[in-house]
């Protein structure tokens, strides 16, 4: 088992800031694949790959024996065990489709983290954790073949589930309209840029610096462009929203304003601390 740095915490004392390791959520039985008899339990998770995304964020991919699949936008609790036995835990998206017993996510550091420097940092192949899932059943795109058109906004790592709602509807060969809008910082913030990278269904919106030649100038995403860029309200896509608080609101204000119908937007809100709420719409 792999030692996770807890800066300031004597053996075995559990520091007031961090939420004790949360029970099993009843929305954890939800669907997922396969039915987990006795409900979802913590399994074993080792770490066989890490590939940086960028200099903030690392796609872990982990084997997880006996994994009983999972749908896109779902996520999981990810349990690290320090060598004191001290424990912390932290929710993260899947990054994409299920497959076997294989688990990939992608983490952004936050500098002055618990969890999430360990992840991107310090976790070496061959390392384990705990993971517990999946979780989620309403964040969770339609069946990759089905024809709902699928309106897929990111904000920052809110990229994480909804890349895996795009790479669900691309290898089922779906031939229902998807668009994606990625609103991030600047270039050093780019996740899963060769896949992203001329794909006509994607709009990347850098906020501060955008790299030269790209086609939209640094600005914030507005209406007009999500007009633009997205799907028609007329078709009734299912928008899926997801990203850091204030621009999960501001996205969805501009949706509804143009008038996708608020019972088709479906909200993920990365809270910034496991301690803070998480709310779904
Ligand atoms: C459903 C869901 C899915 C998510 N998916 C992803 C994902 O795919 N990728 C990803 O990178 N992240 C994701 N997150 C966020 C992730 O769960 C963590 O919140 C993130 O990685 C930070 O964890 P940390 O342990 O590094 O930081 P933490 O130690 O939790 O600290 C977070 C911030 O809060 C501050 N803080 C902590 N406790 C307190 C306190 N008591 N008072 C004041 N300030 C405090 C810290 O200083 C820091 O700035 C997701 C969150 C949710 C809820």
């Amino acid at each position: 088992m792999a030692t996770i740095q807890v800066p300031g915490q004597m053996p075995g004392q559990v520091p007031a800031r961090v939420p004790a390791v949360p029970p099993p959520r009843a929305d954890q039985a939800q669907p997922g694949g396969q039915a987990q008899p006795g409900g979802p339990r913590w399994r074993a998770a080792e770490l066989i790959a890490g590939r940086a995304e960028n200099p903030h964020t690392r796609t872990l991919t982990f084997d997880v024996p006996g994994w009983p699949g999972h749908l896109p936008g779902q996520h999981v609790d990810v349990r690290v065990t320090g060598d004191d036995g001290y424990q912390a835990s932290r929710s993260y998206s899947l990054a994409a489709p299920a497959s076997g017993d294989r688990v990939e996510l992608t983490v952004q550091r936050l500098r002055d983290g618990e969890v999430s420097p360990y992840l991107v940092d310090a976790m070496p192949a061959g390392a384990s954790l705990q993971i517990l899932g999946p979780a989620g059943g309403w964040f969770v795109a339609p069946p990759a073949g089905a024809p709902d058109p699928v309106l897929l906004i990111a904000g920052g790592i809110g990229i994480v589930p909804l890349m895996a709602m795009l790479r669900a509807r691309r290898g089922a060969g779906g031939t229902a309209p998807v668009r994606l809008l990625y609103s991030l910082r600047s270039p050093e913030w780019l996740c899963y840029a060769s896949e992203l990278r001329g794909d006509p269904a994607v709009t990347v919106a850098y906020t501060r610096l955008a790299p030269l030649g790209h086609p939209r100038p640094a600005a914030r995403l507005t209406a007009a462009e999500i007009s633009a860029r997205g799907l028609d309200p007329a078709d009734e896509p299912v928008c899926y929203v997801c990203g850091p608080n204030g621009f999960v609101d501001a996205m969805t204000a501009m949706l509804t304003r143009l008038g996708h119908d608020p019972a088709r937007i479906r909200t993920e809100r990365f809270a910034a601390s496991a301690g803070l709420a998480l709310t779904r719409t």
